[in-house]
């Protein structure tokens, strides 16, 4: 199986915008008193998990990405799991919840708000789900478009699965901290994937080294392909 990492294509023209429309709620940022990172992932985002029946004191405080003390982030990754996927990796700074917000432009049928967001218009997700991709959950945003014929988006709740291979990242790095789990190591220039981490059950997921990459099989590629989608480009990954 080849696999291919999922990048916006921008020389469509299309203008779509969700600056203004943001997860609902978040895991704090936290202050680690291992190794007093700043504690913040980037990437990990789980739109479909809903935590509005929790108290409303506590929805404050997930609503506030300002770092919080070991006892108190762990206090609240604890009132969180229940409610998120069981392989959910819930570190500082994840996600949860719809977009909500305003949101402008046009967009593809596959359109990424950063490169580590990916959503699609209702109509095409449907289309991918039933061409039988593996992986594809997504929820509908909570945004309200000013245009006429606002367009109806999904997010996408990737599954954080695969790493990148040893090799390619730099011999004298330090372990990810064993408390919070930071790793101070940038994504090397030229990368590859680690073959026995890599899930043989989905075909899009994002890393959980890097979940800042998405990365879909070329069975996803054949799909977008067959189905003529457009939004996006997909760049071979070497796996070894
Ligand atoms: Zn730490």
């Amino acid at each position: 199986m080849r696999f291919f990492r999922v990048i916006e294509d921008k020389a469509l023209g299309y203008t779509g915008d969700l600056t203004n429309a943001a997860h609902k709620w978040g895991l704090p940022g936290m202050h680690c008193p291992t190794c007093d990172s700043p504690g913040g992932w980037t990437g990990l985002e789980y739109p479909c998990v809903d935590l509005s029946g929790l108290p409303a004191r506590e929805l404050k405080r997930l609503s506030n990405g300002w770092p919080v003390p070991l006892e108190e982030f762990e206090r609240l990754r604890e009132l969180v799991r229940p409610l998120a996927p069981q392989d959910a990796l819930l570190k500082p700074g994840t996600e949860f919840g719809p977009r909500t917000g305003t949101g402008s432009g046009r967009f593809g049928h596959l359109f990424m708000q950063n490169p580590w967001s990916l959503l699609a218009q209702r109509e095409a997700l449907e289309r991918l789900q039933d061409s039988g991709l593996r992986g594809l959950q997504g929820c509908a945003l909570d945004v309200r478009f000013r245009a006429k014929n606002s367009p109806e988006l999904w997010e996408l709740q990737l599954v954080a699965s695969g790493r990148l291979h040893p090799d390619c990242l730099p011999p004298d790095r330090k372990p990810p901290c064993p408390t919070c789990g930071w790793d101070e190591v940038s994504l090397p220039g030229a990368y590859w994937l680690d073959a026995s981490s890599l899930p043989g059950h989905l075909d899009i997921f994002r890393l959980t080294d890097f979940p800042t990459l998405i990365i879909a099989t070329e069975r996803m590629v054949d799909a977008v392909k067959h189905l003529k989608l457009d939004g996006v480009l997909f760049h071979e990954v070497d796996v070894r």
